[in-house]
Formats: C-alpha cells, sequence, structure tokens
C-alpha cells in the first residue's frame, strides 16, 4: 500500500506517462495469454496458424484458429487496469498507450492515443488492395473465410502476424511518445517479444522513471530496476488512481 503511495507522488510530481502494455491487462478481460496454460498457443502451434505464410497458403485452415480467437476479442470488456488508464489519460497524466495487443480494449476503456504495435485485430485488410475495413459479426461467420468485396480474396484480421513487419507508423509514434515521456509505466507483459520490448528500455535510457505492474519479475524487473508493483494491474492501477484523486486535492 505505502508503495502505491509512493508511485502516485511520483505521478503526480512529473506526469507524462506513457504506458507499455501486454497481454496480462486483457487477461481479466476475458482474453487468456496466447503464450499462458489457456492460450490459444496450446491448442494451435503458431509457426503454424499465426504466420503470414500459412495464411497466404491455407486460409481456410488458419481462418478456424482466427475465428475462435475473434470470439473472445468480441466478447471481451474492458478491465479495471483499461478503465484506470483511460482515467489517468483523462485527468491529463497520461500521454499515449504503446501496446502489443490487438483486442482494442484500450481504446473501449477511454484511451485516446493508443500505438498498436501489432496492429488491431477488430480490423480486417485484404493483403491484394490494402483495403481495411471493420471486423464485423456477419465477417466472423462468414465460411470458408470472409473476402474483400473489391478483389474476393481472403481478408485477414489486422494484428501483426509472425514475418509481418511492424507498422512503421506504430514504431515511429512510439519513439515520439518516448522522448517526451517522464514516467514508463510497463503494465502486463513480460518483454519477450523483440522489437515491442525494447520501448520501455528507450524510455530509460532518456530518463524516464520506470514503474512495472505485473504479476511476478520479468527480465525488466532486474534491469531495468523498477518502482516493482507485484499484483495484478486491475487491482493495482485502480488503487493508484484512488491515491492520486486524493493527493490531487
Ligand atoms: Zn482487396
Amino acid at each position: 500500500m505505502e508503495l502505491y503511495g509512493k508511485v502516485a507522488e511520483l505521478i503526480k510530481e512529473k506526469g507524462n506517462i506513457v504506458a507499455f502494455t501486454g497481454a496480462g491487462i486483457s487477461v481479466e478481460s476475458g482474453i487468456p495469454a496466447f503464450r499462458g496454460a489457456q492460450g490459444l498457443w496450446e491448442k494451435y502451434d503458431p509457426a503454424e496458424y499465426a504466420d503470414i505464410r500459412s495464411f497466404v497458403r491455407e486460409p481456410a485452415k488458419v481462418w478456424s484458429m482466427l475465428r475462435e480467437m475473434t470470439r473472445l476479442i468480441f466478447d471481451a470488456k474492458p478491465s479495471p487496469a483499461h478503465l484506470a488508464l483511460g482515467a489517468l489519460e483523462k485527468v491529463g497524466l497520461l500521454n499515449a498507450v504503446v501496446t502489443q495487443n490487438v483486442d482494442g480494449l484500450h481504446q473501449q476503456g477511454g484511451n485516446t492515443n493508443v500505438i498498436e504495435y501489432h496492429g488491431n485485430s477488430r480490423y480486417l485488410v485484404c493483403l491484394k488492395c490494402h483495403g481495411r475495413v471493420p471486423f464485423t459479426e456477419e465477417a466472423l461467420t462468414a465460411l470458408p473465410y470472409p473476402t474483400c468485396h473489391k478483389c474476393r480474396e481472403p481478408l485477414k484480421p489486422d494484428g501483426v502476424f509472425f514475418g509481418e513487419q511492424i507498422p512503421p507508423s506504430a514504431i515511429e509514434r512510439a519513439h515520439e511518445a518516448v522522448q517526451r515521456c517522464e514516467i514508463m509505466m510497463i503494465i502486463g507483459t513480460s518483454g519477450v517479444v523483440y522489437p515491442a520490448a525494447e520501448i520501455p528500455f528507450l524510455a530509460a535510457s532518456r530518463g524516464a522513471a520506470v514503474v512495472e505492474i505485473n504479476v511476478s519479475p520479468t527480465p525488466f524487473t532486474s534491469s531495468l530496476s523498477p518502482y516493482f508493483l507485484e499484483s495484478s494491474a486491475s487491482l493495482v492501477l485502480p488503487g493508484i488512481l484512488d491515491h492520486l484523486l486524493k493527493v490531487k486535492k
């Protein structure tokens, strides 16, 4: 509890938070981490189902996994952690969220400056004409897969697959946000996926204070020596917000 107060003071003093989030923040929204015990990668080999080459070769097969993944995303609601980040932006303390998630829950939680490092699977793209459309219920039930209205090619969720590039605009915006940030808040991510995991290191090298909220220690904990809050973000973030609103008065 004392650490909450310390972090709240730090936030009050410095402001300008950039949050760096991963799968952990969406677990309480009902989306199990892909890599975890209940994750989709236990059932589907990502080399076979999440690689762009597999998608191009066998879209119908990959879509059998995508339907299951998308159902989880469509049914998910923002967690208390997502909502707390939305509130931090509203009071002017949070500048940007850089997320590795593709579930669009930060926007639903009230954040407007969301930098999606791995794309957003609530949209569909055509690999041929690059058209991008919202991912609807109708598309989700289309068999064997939804197709582009223009070229009849199979549509692909706009999340980044293995073998695809990180969207250059996301890299650019993330680097820009990190240049200015005073506090880098790592939330629900173990930092094993590169190049995304460089972001906190970049912020730290620019002099940002690092706050980490994770259920267990990660490579960030030992290398960045952050303020480490070892707990679920859905408990910690609303707690910090409460402190902050009290401190503010
Ligand atoms: Zn097309």
